[in-house]
């Protein structure tokens, strides 16, 4: 699963170092799960403490630039998780406000809200569906 985020890399002209590839490694655990970036960070200076904080971030943003992960800022926290669908990159996520976890939606409403905005640019957009997921339904009626 990390040989297409590896490519990537590759591709656009990354090194992949030691580093990255820890990076890499530990973020594809967290692909049906948000991650906070303060603890990604944490966790990549206890295997390298030389490595800066700056750097932990400028990789974790390099692999959201090359799409190998989504990120979202909620209440000012930034967290991240590993992409879910590398073929469609963009695409929106069901969240379950339970357990946390996260399903890729491939409809995205951008055409239906141009349509009734003549004449505007529409330039970035946020959608989400929250509610509970399928396994946590089923716990709450057993
Ligand atoms: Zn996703
Ligand atoms: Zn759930
Ligand atoms: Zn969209």
């Amino acid at each position: 699963m990390i040989d297409v985020a590896v490519k990537l890399l590759q591709k656009n002209n990354y090194k992949i170092t030691k580093q990255r590839l820890s990076l890499l490694e530990y973020l594809s655990h967290f692909q049906e799960q948000y991650i906070n970036v303060v603890a990604v960070d944490k966790y990549m200076h206890s295997i390298y403490p030389g490595m800066s904080h700056n750097t932990i971030y400028r990789n974790i943003k390099e692999f959201e630039e090359v799409g190998i992960v989504e990120q979202r800022i909620k209440d000012g926290n930034a967290s991240v998780k590993y992409q879910c669908d590398f073929v469609h990159q963009h695409h929106h996520h069901f969240i379950c406000t339970h357990c946390g976890k996260v399903q890729e939606v491939e409809m995205c409403p951008l055409d239906y809200f141009e349509k009734q905005l003549p004449g505007c640019r529409i330039e970035e957009h946020h959608f989400e569906l929250y509610g509970l997921c399928a396994d946590c339904i089923k716990l709450s009626k057993d």
